[in-house]
């Protein structure tokens, strides 16, 4: 970090980075409400702080012909509630998921989380360390 970062960070509180992410976030919903269009794409009820905007892609953009130009096209980008995007059901959907995807069950022993909460499978990180070994052996 340059130093004047390291300044700015004191000063806020937080990670300078993630300070400027809120206010671009806070900024957008802002105007987004200004002109009304604060309704959210996937139940049409109203948006109605930022905590619970969230923007989305109306058509997949990793699945369409050009990734590239899909995520950034304008039209295809639109305002749901954090609860009702597409991509953070996904997240809840994960959340359900009792085994890994080799078949391990997330038990209480066998599941590490990481800081961002996401799951990971004990047994299947024991055999990558252990065929890790094997290779340097
Ligand atoms: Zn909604
Ligand atoms: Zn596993």
């Amino acid at each position: 970090m340059r130093p004047s970062d390291i300044r700015a960070t004191e000063l806020l509180g937080q990670n300078l980075g993630n300070a400027s992410v809120k206010l671009y976030r806070q900024m957008l919903f802002h105007f987004v409400q200004q002109a009304a269009q604060n309704t959210c794409y996937r139940c049409d009820e109203a948006i109605e702080n930022v905590e619970e905007f969230s923007l989305e892609h109306k058509e997949s953009w990793q699945s369409a012909a050009d990734p590239t130009a899909s995520y950034f096209d304008l039209y295809n980008i639109t305002f749901s509630h954090l609860r009702c995007n597409a991509y953070a059901g996904g997240a809840a959907k994960n959340a359900a998921k009792t085994h890994c995807p080799q078949g391990h069950e997330y038990t209480v022993e066998n599941t590490y989380r990481y800081r961002n909460n996401w799951r990971y499978c004990r047994t299947c990180k024991l055999e990558r360390e252990r065929a890790k070994t094997a290779i340097a052996a």
